[in-house]
Parts: C-alpha cells; sequence; structure tokens
C-alpha cells in the first residue's frame, strides 16, 4: 500500500475535471508565490519535492499547470523571490502599524509568520534556504516553518552540514523560531521493520526507528528553537 502514495495509477487518467485552483488561492495571493490569507503567510519557494505523493493539491505548481486568474490571464502558477516578499511584508507591516494594528484595506493583522512550502523546501540547496531565513528574518518575520516530507523521502538530507546552517542562522537571528511541519502518511515511513513484515521492538521502550529519521529527529529536537 505505501507504493500507491506515490505510484501513478491509470485511473487517475479517467476523470481529468475538477478545479485548477480548488483552494482559490491565487484569489489570496497579493504577488507570485505568496498566499497572505491569514496571519501566516505560505510561500512557495520550491517547485519540486523528492517524490511526487499522488494525492498531492499542489500539483498543478509541481506541473506547471496553466491557471486561469482572477484577472481573465492565464500562467502556471510561479515561485516567490525573495526581495518581491520581502519588500511586501515590509509595506504589509508598515500600513499595519500606521493604522492602529489592522491593515486599512484588508483588515488583517501584522505578518509574523512564514509557512515556507512548494514543493518541498528541504530539496533547497542550504545556501537558498539560509538566503529565505535570514531574508524573512530581515524583514521582520518571527516565526518560520519548513513545511516537509523529506523525513520520510529522504532523512539523510538532515545532514551536519543543514544542521550548521541553522545553528549559524540562529546565531544571526537568535529572535526567530523555527518550526519543521515534517509529514508522515504511515509508520512505514519511518519505523524499522523484521524480514517478517512486524515492528521491531526497541529494548529502551517503543519500536525501532529506521536509523536516518532518529538521528534527523534528534537532532532538531535538541535545539529548543525549533519546534517539531
Ligand atoms: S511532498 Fe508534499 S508537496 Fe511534495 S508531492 Fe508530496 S504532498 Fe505534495
Amino acid at each position: 500500500p505505501m507504493q500507491t502514495l506515490i505510484k501513478a495509477s491509470p485511473r487517475e487518467t479517467l476523470d481529468l475535471s475538477g478545479a485548477e485552483d480548488p483552494g482559490k488561492q491565487l484569489t489570496y495571493s497579493p504577488c507570485e508565490g505568496l498566499i497572505h490569507k491569514y496571519e501566516l503567510g505560505l510561500l512557495y519557494v520550491a517547485a519540486t519535492c523528492s517524490a511526487h505523493c499522488r494525492f498531492c493539491y499542489r500539483e498543478e505548481l509541481i506541473g506547471r499547470k496553466e491557471i486561469v486568474r482572477e484577472d481573465g490571464t492565464t500562467a502556471p502558477k510561479g515561485l516567490a523571490q525573495l526581495g518581491e516578499i520581502s519588500r511586501y511584508i515590509k509595506e504589509h507591516n508598515r500600513l499595519v502599524a500606521g493604522n492602529g494594528g489592522r491593515h486599512p484595506e484588508t483588515g488583517r493583522e501584522r505578518l509574523r509568520e512564514i509557512l515556507m512550502s512548494g514543493g518541498d523546501p528541504m530539496v533547497l540547496g542550504n545556501k537558498n534556504i539560509a538566503a529565505w531565513l535570514a531574508g524573512l528574518a530581515e524583514a521582520g518575520i518571527e516565526n518560520i516553518r519548513i513545511g516537509t516530507k523529506e523525513l520520510a523521502f529522504y532523512p539523510e538530507r538532515f545532514d551536519p552540514t543543514f544542521f550548521a546552517m541553522l545553528d549559524a542562522f540562529h546565531r544571526a537571528y537568535p529572535e526567530v523560531n523555527l518550526r519543521m511541519m515534517v509529514h508522515f502518511n504511515h509508520p512505514d515511513e519511518f519505523l524499522r521493520k523484521a524480514p517478517d513484515g512486524s515492528y521491531i521492538d526497541n529494548p529502551k521502550g517503543g519500536l525501532e526507528w529506521i536509523p536516518a529519521t532518529r538521528r534527523a529527529v534528534k537532532e532538531l529536537a535538541r535545539r529548543d528553537w525549533i519546534s517539531i
């Protein structure tokens, strides 16, 4: 059954009807690659993942599908650009501060939190992730979330170089919190199995994890400024 996560089924092609933008996300997109609907902003920073889940509703981004926008134009969903996003956040927060805590037109509060998503931001290089983290912190963002399924698909991505980058970011911006929004669909994605298919008891309690996943989670958990 785990294969059905990423293995295409011919049944997918039997009915191609449906909305191109089912979440009407583009209605809340003040600039390319940003969805600003609530106090949390969502950024599309990557257009790919280590594997493509068949159920993913970001298919339109990953597949570069053409979307009809509110102004009637048609274009694929694009990725966020740091400069433009930074300018938008600063201007939004400036207007909010000058209007007693609410944006004069939309009524939204200060933009404090950003979810970096995609695609999977963890497929980006460390330099690129560092640029986003620092750029968002400089723009006044206090909480940054990284949405990722990489702990399931490629836990080795959480290597010492990645953590060195995170620690350098924390030294530069100690007031900014990081939240890793990890995505698992099934325990088989992080638990070891015996040849007979059963999970393996851990003598210290609980069940045995896949070592690389366990290492990555431990490294994240021992940093008190990161929550998982
Ligand atoms: S990892 Fe997340 S963004 Fe990527 S295909 Fe799967 S559900 Fe979609």
